[in-house]
């Protein structure tokens, strides 16, 4: 980012020391702060943080719209990389769906993160039970820019619904909507992320709800057609008001950048995470079970970027 190349000289002006010289701001775009992209973004840089003395790079991971606001910012120039659903890296890297008539070839993975199922969250006096049951109902649709909005549009296209389908369709971000949900704003909130999460934590604990299935032939359908796609299952028990295991689909969480982000930036935020794996497993329980050789392969469509491949090389993880 501009302004961020403009703070690190101002500082080496200021400090007029090698160190400060060699500073290099770099940015991940991550999701809405009650969300898991938060944490991915806040654990990379503080592990990217901790060799910043050896070099350089100074690492920032603020809140953003979500997945398609950050691949967006990072087609623009605006953030170095950010974490994205692999349905929308896939349909930005080959500009499909969303992406039509806006590929962004120069797209490139770096590694994927967490399985995030497509999560459906209902207070319990709406009487909602399935996703078809939200036909009528108040529903947040989600923030525009996130990818849990985008994905639900595709999910409503698969089943021939549009907003009219909905007494009420409202954009609210995901940190705003456990709240309206619980002040019976909304019937319904959808988001797509990873377990376990403290934004449904929030959502449950104060009022009845749950999480309701998300089943059918239109989500079979959209299974067996996309690759990005896989079955998905919520644990019963993992959230108060919600006993039974909840079958669903999902995504993955991924990390991507751009070709013009030069290897070396890639290189090191790469392997300060995976020179630190376990340490980087601990910072959310989501990281729990993430494992080095499905990281680097699970999810990923567009090519893996050159500097996230030199390290994977040099581990032996890659040709
Ligand atoms: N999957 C969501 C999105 O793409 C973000 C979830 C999260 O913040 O953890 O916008």
């Amino acid at each position: 980012m501009k302004i961020f190349k403009t703070l690190a000289l101002a500082g080496a002006l200021t400090a007029g020391t090698m160190a400060t010289a060699q500073e290099k701001f770099i940015t991940i775009g991550t999701g809405g702060q009650t969300g898991v992209y938060f944490v991915v973004g806040q654990s990379i840089c503080r592990l990217v943080n901790r060799g910043s003395a050896d070099h350089g790079l100074k690492c920032t991971a603020p809140s953003t719209g979500g997945s398609i606001a950050n691949i967006n910012a990072i087609k623009a120039g605006d953030m170095d990389m950010g974490v994205a659903q692999s349905d929308w890296q896939f349909h930005a890297f080959n500009g499909t769906s969303k992406f039509e008539g806006a590929q962004f070839d120069n797209l490139r993975a770096v590694f994927s993160v967490h399985g995030e199922p497509f999560n459906v969250i209902a207070r319990k006096d709406s009487g909602i039970k399935s996703f078809d049951d939200l036909k009528g109902k108040r529903v947040n649709i989600g923030n525009p820019g996130s990818g849990q909005r985008a994905t639900m549009e595709v999910v409503m296209d698969a089943k021939g619904w549009t907003l009219d389908d909905f007494a009420l369709a409202s954009e609210l971000k995901p940190a705003e909507q456990a709240a309206a949900l619980g002040d019976n704003k909304v019937d319904a909130i959808i988001y797509t992320v990873g377990h376990p999460n403290g934004s449904i934590q929030e959502a449950v604990s104060t009022i009845d709800a749950e999480l309701v299935p998300v089943t059918g032939d239109a989500i079979d359908g959209l299974i067996n057609d996309n690759p990005y796609y896989a079955a998905a299952t919520i644990p019963g028990g993992m959230y108060k008001g919600t006993d039974a295991d909840v079958n669903t689909f999902g995504v993955k969480a991924t990390f991507v950048t751009s070709a013009d982000v030069d290897e070396d930036t890639i290189y090191q935020v790469v392997k300060a995470v995976f020179d630190n794996f376990d340490r980087f497993k601990r910072l959310h329980p989501a990281f729990e079970n993430l494992t080095e050789e499905e990281m680097i392969s699970g999810g990923l469509s567009a090519p893996l970027h050159a500097g996230a491949a030199k390290y994977y090389k040099e581990r032996g993880w890659i040709e």
